[in-house]
């Protein structure tokens, strides 16, 4: 069909082949891979009722995604509409759907893979005497072979289901190469299958290559969870597995308010005795899997100070909610759920698991509960009354006083204990010994000085320091390990110790520091890139702001920079098109920019307020159309921590000192500009250097250069 109207002229044919496109594109928004794809699929067979749910997988699930039930069946005359959008059968509890599923799973799972894949569906009812099979594409019936009819054809079959998905993202390039081949995919394919496993250990599931007859994940139907577990990640982590619940009922609303909702959690755990590399948490809200870096970070903020260092617990934690309590987040990768009263159920339920693990293991408790107390005298009396004071504060917070009183007295706890352990961490402050400035200024040799006005200056040390945030995101902590593993110390400790000598060229970004006996011409430039991009991560989720008053509109401030863009003619897209694909594309983003940037646009595309990275610095703001125009295609919005990374490179190429054009003519006004940059360069940019930056092995041999050194101390700072 695409391919036909591909050449025709007009636009009429061309509107249409877009709107085909829109639709691939919004199903592909929904339907990330092949393991989001069976999440939905898997969940269906749940909902019919299936006890055995069977997988079959080919090529990562790009080629063949096959996946068969023993549920109810669907009807022959429901076949027709099957994948048409909108259309689903639990009407019942339609609006519980739609509530916990907002990006687009109304009735729209079936329909979105038949846009982005081949569909096949095979199905037998009880009460019918044959199965029904029908081809589905672009939310229609199609026929098996050209020049048949797309009527569902009877079939041998079983009673229940089987849904055949073949070539996924066939027609969506784009979204097929942003997948990581078909090894990773496979094994994200086990992992949805794995976890639903856990909290279904009634239904019998496997999951297999057709390649192979042996399954990869295989488990009986009838089991319990916690022999799912055993089954499914091994008897060392089930023998050390506790268990909690917890429950909070309206009832227990004294005052009975509006909004008092009930719910139940359900955790299995690991004692102090386990631990592993990664967290291993199985979050599911109301049956359905689900992701929050909330939840996941306050739960392993328990067991800090419980287990090594380093090290991490297994958590499955299963919710039920009211459901018009819940609400969906979009993440680049992930669908982020939130809840009415978050913070309370999530301290109720850390307390609960926080008191099992200290009840189970007395050789541990000790010390844990020295860091309880310390944190809180109220504590003295044990259990009993910690959890009366945090039922009380949890009923306060329902009955319409603001959250943020009652919580933070009941985080205490937990944020002290934090805090204490943390101070025993290695952070990439312990790495910049303080010197005193004498040690360095008393190796003398007269520091050079290009300009007798200025007398080279020993950088501050003045500045507030800038605390590194508490961030439990894997992506976010493995980036900050590469930073300290690959930091050059040689070059670390000529920062540490510098002294300013002053701006070579500020077009160029070349500054001259002395550092003992040697002098270095250093690429500022480049230096800044990186320390931003290091204060980006340090700051992760906690950044101070600049607001910006008025607010500019991003689409405007988008549209500047796409205007001068010259390599735009690689697109077929004009301009207009460009500008509005990126500004949709950062709308999309608006709640992850604004929780974990601090980037702030108005639900109107306003632009509210931007992460301030340094104090005393003020980044030029004649770049912020370049900044947001890059953020489209130079972010890899797909994946968690490559969005990151992507996200604060683009953020610290923002912030460097460089002014926009190369070499502006120097009238009255850029000179006054010039001289609040070298301001900046020299009382900000160079104190922090020697503070916060690490400086990576790839830097020294471009941007540093030994320009002088006295002879005779040649042998000794030999350079590496
Ligand atoms: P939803 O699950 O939100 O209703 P879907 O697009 O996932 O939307 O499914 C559409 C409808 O197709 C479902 O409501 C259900 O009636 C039917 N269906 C899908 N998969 C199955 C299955 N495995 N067994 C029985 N019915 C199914
Ligand atoms: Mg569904």
């Amino acid at each position: 069909m695409s391919g036909s109207s591909d050449s025709a002229p007009g636009p009429l044919p061309i509107r249409r082949l877009q709107e085909s496109v829109i639709n691939r594109i919004a199903a592909g928004e929904i339907i990330h891979r092949p393991a989001s794809a069976l999440k939905e699929l898997i969940e269906n067979c749940l909902d019919a009722g299936a006890t055995s749910i069977r997988i079959t997988v080919k090529e990562g699930g790009m080629k063949l995604l096959q996946i068969q039930d023993d549920g109810c069946g669907i009807r022959k005359s429901d076949l027709p509409i099957l994948a048409e959008r909108f259309t689903t059968s639990k009407i019942s509890n339609f609006s519980d759907l739609s509530k916990l599923t907002t990006y687009g799973f109304r009735g729209e799972a079936l329909a979105s893979i038949s846009y982005v894949a081949n569909m096949t569906v095979t199905s037998k009812t009880k009460s019918d005497s044959c199965a029904w099979k029908a081809c589905y594409s672009d939310g229609a019936l199609v026929p098996a072979k050209e020049g048949a009819s797309a009527e569902p054809k009877a079939a041998a079959g079983t009673d229940g289901t089987t849904i055949a998905v073949e070539n996924l993202f066939y027609n969506t390039p784009t979204r097929l190469s942003a997948l990581r081949g078909s090894a990773e995919e496979y094994a994200r394919i086990l992992d949805v299958v794995t976890k639903y496993a856990i909290h279904n250990p009634h239904v019998a599931f496997t999951c297999r290559k057709t390649s192979s007859n042996t399954p990869d994940v295989s488990t009986p139907s009838g089991s319990t969870v916690p022999q799912a577990i055993r089954h499914l990640y091994g008897p060392t982590i089930a023998k050390d597995l506790l268990y909690a619940t917890v429950s909070h009922t309206e009832e227990e609303d004294r005052n009975g308010s509006d909004d008092a909702t009930s719910w139940s959690a359900e955790a299995h755990f690991t004692n102090a005795n386990y631990h592993a590399k990664k967290t291993v948490f199985l979050l599911f809200i109301n049956h359905r899997l689900v992701e929050s870096a909330h939840i996941k970070k306050a739960l392993e903020g328990i067991y800090i100070g419980i287990l090594p260092k380093g090290t991490s617990p297994f958590i499955y934690l299963s919710m039920q909610l009211d459901p018009s309590s819940v609400d969906v987040n979009v993440h680049p990768t992930k669908r982020e759920v939130h809840f009415l009263d978050e913070e309370a159920v999530i301290e109720r339920i850390c307390n609960t698991i926080q008191e099992s693990l200290v009840a189970q293991s007395s050789s541990r408790a000790f010390d844990y509960q020295t860091l309880l107390t310390g944190g809180s005298s109220r504590d003295a009396k044990g259990k009993g009354k910690e959890r009366r004071l945090i039922e009380e504060e949890g009923d306060e917070s329902r009955s319409g006083s603001s959250t943020s009183a009652s919580t933070p007295a009941v985080k205490k706890i937990l944020s002290q204990h934090k805090v204490r352990t943390s101070q025993k961490d290695r952070t990439l402050d312990s790495m910049f010994p303080v010197m005193a400035p004498s040690q360095v200024t008393g190796q003398g040799g007269a520091p050079v000085s290009q300009d007798d006005d200025t007398p080279p200056v020993r950088t501050q040390r003045k500045i507030k320091e800038i605390e590194r945030s508490e961030c439990y995101l894997m992506s976010v902590r493995e980036l900050r390990e590469e930073i300290t593993k690959s930091q050059h110390q040689h070059f670390t400790e000529i920062l540490q110790n510098h002294i300013f000598v002053g701006i070579v060229d500020v077009h160029r970004c070349l500054s001259l520091v002395q550092h003992a006996k040697k002098l270095y011409l250093v690429n500022h430039g480049v230096l800044a890139e990186e320390l931003f991009y290091q204060l980006g991560l340090r700051q992760f989720g906690n950044f101070r702001r600049i607001k910006l008053d008025p607010p500019p509109p991003i689409k405007s401030l988008i549209s500047l920079a796409v205007e001068v863009e010259e390599g735009l003619q690689r697109t077929t897209l004009n301009k207009e098109q460009v500008t509005e694909r990126i500004t949709a594309i950062l709308m999309d983003q608006r709640e992850m920019l604004v929780e974990y940037f601090a980037m702030h646009i108005s639900e109107d595309g306003l632009l509210e307020s931007i992460p301030l990275l340094l104090g005393d610095y003020t980044p030029n703001l004649d770049k912020l159309p370049l900044f947001l125009m890059r953020l489209g295609p130079q972010v890899d919005w797909t994946s968690e921590q490559e969005c990151f990374s992507t996200f604060l490179r683009e953020l610290a190429y923002f912030y460097v000192p460089e002014p926009l054009l190369p070499e502006a003519s120097p009238d009255e006004d850029s000179e006054g500009v010039g001289k609040a940059v070298a301001w900046q360069i020299q009382h900000a940019l160079f104190p922090a250097f020697s503070r916060y930056l690490v400086p990576p092995k790839t830097l020294l041999d471009r941007d540093v250069v030994e320009v002088a050194n006295l002879p005779d101390l040649y042998r000794v700072f030999e350079r590496c």
